[in-house]
């Protein structure tokens, strides 16, 4: 691979990974590898920016993501674009997407099964992206990535964690965040609020390395 890229000038190179979501695109559009493309309206691929250093991953489409064909648009998606909002990070900066890309009915927890069958376009998208933080909302992505089955979200949450190089980062999802309306000291929303705030530094911080 290095060897035939080292022969194709900037443009090239900038056009086949164009290709690349392209394809991937259409494949995940199309899918039927596990049941839940029975159940779908569309699937949801992911949107944002795909030259970024910053990526998140949601669970799965909900009901309103299943209808537009776009992740984190109802209202836990509302709330987290204003999160980041107020943490300076402009939704259109990042890469937004989810483990699984069709919507498990009744919104239920998508199984191991289901998350494996989606993997390889997940896996893709972070490679195409290259990010350097990686935040995970919630216990799915954040258990799915880790690979951990005893601590959840509440232990893990606010703490780096190293993925394959990755600083990966766990969050409160945002619709655990729309339950628990409270804003003391040391409430979900309270954490959530250090944790991006913490997020967004490190972000600064991977840009300024970066155009040294
Ligand atoms: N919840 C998620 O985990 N992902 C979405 O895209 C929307 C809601
Ligand atoms: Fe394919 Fe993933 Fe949808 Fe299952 S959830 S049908 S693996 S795109």
């Amino acid at each position: 691979m290095a060897k035939i890229l080292h022969f194709l000038t900037e443009n090239e190179i900038a056009q086949k990974i164009d290709e690349t979501w392209e394809m991937l695109e259409e494949k995940v559009k199309g899918c039927e590898k596990c049941p839940l493309c029975n159940s779908r309206t569309q699937s949801v691929f992911g949107e944002g920016a795909k030259k970024t250093e910053l990526m998140f991953v949601g669970e799965g489409p909900g009901a309103d993501e299943d209808m537009q064909g776009l992740p984190f648009v109802g209202r836990a998606g509302q709330l987290l674009s204003q999160i980041l909002t107020a943490a300076g990070i402009e939704r259109e900066e990042v890469y937004i997407t989810n483990v699984i890309k069709c919507r498990p009915p009744q919104n239920r927890v998508p199984s191991v099964e289901e998350c494996s069958a989606c993997n390889d376009y997940l896996f893709a998208q972070i490679s195409l992206v290259q990010p350097k933080i990686l935040v995970t909302l919630g216990n799915t992505p954040t258990k799915w990535l880790l690979k951990t089955t005893h601590e959840g979200i509440t232990q893990l949450r606010g703490k780096w964690f190293d993925w394959y190089g990755i600083k990966l980062m766990p969050m409160f999802h945002p619709s655990y965040l729309l339950r628990n309306q409270s804003r003391k000291v040391g409430s979900p929303r309270h954490l959530t609020w250090q944790d991006i705030q913490e997020v967004k530094a490190q972000w600064d911080k991977v840009r300024r390395t970066r155009e040294k």
